[in-house]
């Protein structure tokens, strides 16, 4: 959706249905990046949390009916669209020009899966001008909960200042070598994030930081380990949540970390704790996907009743403990040792 003077600034309207929530306008403007071609840059200072654009896809790949017919089949459809989508859809970025097909080529240089487990992709008319950033400041969702007519949406999970650009990761993490291959080989281009950009020292402590946060999610989705020894499983989500911290992420890793934890203190009869972490993803998913994203919506009964989640106590009463043991203070040493039951 392009920014207009007629939209109403609220962000989000908080409830679930088939209303889309609507961005503010003038928070950004589409511009010539340097070495980019264009990018998405904020005109204004944005809080995290904030909706920066929601927008119908311009085309999506459910036109395409075979692998032989996707550039016929996208010509096809290209042409019922109206003329300014047209147009839209033509002048969005090609990485790989002169390879191939050019409206296939366009779709592979800017088209977004709807969802996380779609077979489905899509192209956006100001989304997909959006740049990659190996440490990004925005994620994108789709709207799932308008189905085939729905919406993806883009929040910002930083705070963002005026004339930074904005930015969200294609990729879903790794170390600076892998980043790269990936980026070359399925989007065609040589990363010159501020990350990717940063010194030799840098960006090897960087690394080390990745690998780990690699390791920790094999580590952390070992169910023996989470039966047999939920101490260390939880130490690893500890470690993990620090690192996240340490190398500034904040896209959907960090939320997926509370879940972990939320697991493992579940599977163990741990209500207080469990119900904690529930609440701390549904607060992180607020802010990366808006209060009426799918995932919170379906958390949020457990942050009163952990108890109801179908994995708590599958594995033991060992930690069992009641809501009221949450304590009252929660913030400061003393709290952090008994979240982390040190
Ligand atoms: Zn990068």
């Amino acid at each position: 959706m392009t920014p207009s003077k007629d939209s109403p600034p609220p962000n989000d309207t908080g409830s679930p249905g088939l209303v889309a929530p609507q961005a503010q306008p003038n928070l950004w403007t589409v511009q010539y990046v340097d070495n980019k071609g264009r990018g998405v840059i904020a005109s204004q200072n944005i809080k995290a949390g904030t909706l920066l654009i929601s927008e119908p896809p311009l085309l999506t790949t459910d036109v395409i009916t075979s692998v032989e017919n996707t550039e016929t089949d996208l010509a096809i459809h290209l042409r019922t669209l109206p003329a300014e989508k047209q147009r839209a859809f033509l002048s969005l970025h090609n990485n790989f020009p002169g390879q191939g097909n050019p409206l296939t080529s366009i779709i592979r240089s800017n088209g977004y899966p709807l969802g996380a487990d779609a077979g489905c992709g899509g192209v956006f008319e100001n989304i997909s001008r959006i740049n990659h950033g190996c440490l990004p400041n925005a994620v994108q969702n789709w709207n799932g909960l308008l189905g085939e007519e729905g919406e993806e949406t883009v929040y910002a999970i930083k705070d963002i200042k005026e004339g930074e650009e904005i930015t969200t990761s294609y990729l879903s993490g790794g170390t600076s070598k892998e980043r790269r291959a990936v980026l070359k080989q399925s989007f065609g281009f040589d990363c010159t994030c501020k990350l990717c950009d940063s010194d030799e020292a840098d960006l090897k402590a960087s690394d080390e930081r990745l690998s780990r946060i690699q390791e920790l999610h094999i580590d952390i989705g070992d169910s023996e380990t989470v039966r047999h020894d939920p101490e260390k499983a939880l130490g690893y989500c500890k470690e993990l949540l620090e690192i996240l911290e340490v190398e500034g992420i904040k896209d959907d890793r960090v939320s997926r970390a509370y879940y972990d934890a939320f697991q493992v203190t579940a599977m163990h009869s741990d209500a207080a704790r469990a119900a904690w972490w529930a609440k701390k993803f549904c607060e992180a998913k607020v802010i990366s996907a808006g209060k009426s994203c799918i995932d919170r919506l379906d958390m949020k009964p457990f942050t009163k009743r952990p108890q109801k989640h179908d994995c708590f106590g599958a594995f033991s009463v060992n930690w069992k403990t009641k809501l009221e043991e949450l304590p009252k203070e929660r913030a400061g040493e003393e709290f952090e040792k008994w979240l982390w039951r040190e």
